[in-house]
């Protein structure tokens, strides 16, 4: 026995991969808190959710760096619920790339997009640098509306990931120039201020495509494709955007053919103000983005035949929750980096056939069901 015993010290002493070193350390991160008021959440009838009825229209919702914390600093924050935490179905989606451990929205917006991993930085290509169609290039032809909705640029690697083909998110007049080609018909993101530097040649090609509308009142009766850039998609600047515009998006979708639609809205924000580390910021762009999930929801219960898909690219911020208060809206968090973070995010569903989303799924996956729900066919199988 007491020679099992000092053979086992020796192995611990001459192998100290066996044993975990612990470095306790005072936290260094950044650590901030809000107080935000509620705004209240919706609850619909769970009648059609999870049922086998006919899937024609997918919402496919993007929160940008909402991982689980964010998630949950937005619930608490508002009093302890959201309309996304008030649904009956999720599951978790894995984020790595084709080349990374730890993704970039490109990658991951192609994954949501085409139902193929790629490269860091990559939008709407794979590894090779080959164009490989996304869910508007396949569902266009068959007779589907499809339309895209962010609050970042338009060219943001996000949105870009559903129609444009490049080999690097910072080039920006290539994606803007992608635009005339894509398969969409209602387009709406920033902003006209980022429209207006692109070189001549690309803002008169789209200008010729698409109608442009100043305004959302101006989408009703406005022939397909529209285009609708606001000024800004600050949120300082751009007041209910997000959830008027996917109101509107989904009524002009849903006039636009009788097969049905697909449409992509990104809450952009959240990632942007957590690599910032500001917790108000990421927290009130979580309750807007909320606003804009209930819009979807209320529609599907009406409808009966939409699935509403809610996820996220990545998590940001690596975001922990210290404290809190639901009653005050008061929170407390701690942030592990100003990047983002590989740890797997929560995806929700609603509507018929959101049990197909109730486990563990590679981003990729998404698409693919996306898919294989509305035509019968993995594209990539
Ligand atoms: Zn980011």
């Amino acid at each position: 026995m007491k020679k099992i015993l000092s053979t086992l010290v020796l192995l611990a002493v001459t192998f100290p991969l066996f044993a975990q070193e612990i470095e306790k350390t005072e936290f260094t991160g950044y650590i901030g808190e809000t107080t935000v008021l509620h705004q209240g959440s919706y609850t619909p009838d769970f009648k059609y959710d999870g049922s086998n009825r006919k899937v024609r229209n997918v919402i496919l919702m993007i929160g940008d760096g909402m991982g689980l914390a964010a998630v949950n600093a937005g619930m608490y924050a508002n009093g302890g619920e959201l309309t996304l935490t008030n649904l009956h179905t999720f599951g978790f989606v894995r984020t790595q790339s084709d080349d990374n451990f730890t993704t970039d929205s490109a990658a991951s917006g192609t994954a949501y997009a085409t139902g193929q991993k790629t490269t860091n930085g990559f939008v709407g290509m794979d590894p090779d640098k080959n164009a490989i169609p996304n869910i508007p290039e396949m569902l266009s032809p068959l007779g589907y509306a499809c339309g895209v909705i962010s609050t970042d640029d338009l060219n943001g690697a996000t949105p870009a990931s559903f129609f444009a083909h490049q080999d690097s998110r910072n080039k920006t007049d290539e994606i803007w120039a992608d635009l005339p080609s894509a398969c969409l018909d209602f387009v709406s993101a920033g902003s006209t201020e980022v429209f207006d530097k692109r070189p001549e040649e690309t803002r008169n090609a789209i200008d010729k495509r698409y109608n442009m509308v100043g305004s959302l009142s101006e989408v009703d009766g406005t022939a397909s494709p529209v285009m609708y850039l606001p000024p800004s998609v600050q949120l300082a600047d751009r007041g209910d955007y997000l959830p008027s515009t996917t109101r509107k998006a989904i009524e002009y979708l849903s006039k636009q053919s009788k097969k049905g639609f697909f449409l992509m809205v990104e809450g952009a924000r959240i990632d942007k103000e957590e690599h910032s580390n500001n917790t108000y910021g990421f927290v009130r762009e979580m309750l807007d983005f909320d606003k804009a999930i209930e819009e979807a929801i209320r529609f599907a219960e009406k409808d009966g035949h939409t699935l509403v898909l809610i996820s996220a690219d990545h998590e940001t911020g690596g975001v922990a929750l210290r404290g809190g208060d639901p009653e005050k809206g008061y929170i407390r968090t701690a942030f592990a980096t100003t990047g983002h973070t590989a740890i797997t995010v929560p995806i929700y569903a609603y509507g018929p056939k959101s049990q197909n989303f109730r486990c563990f799924l590679e981003n990729s996956d998404v698409a693919n069901k996306i898919m294989e729900i509305l035509t019968g066919k993995n594209p990539n199988k």
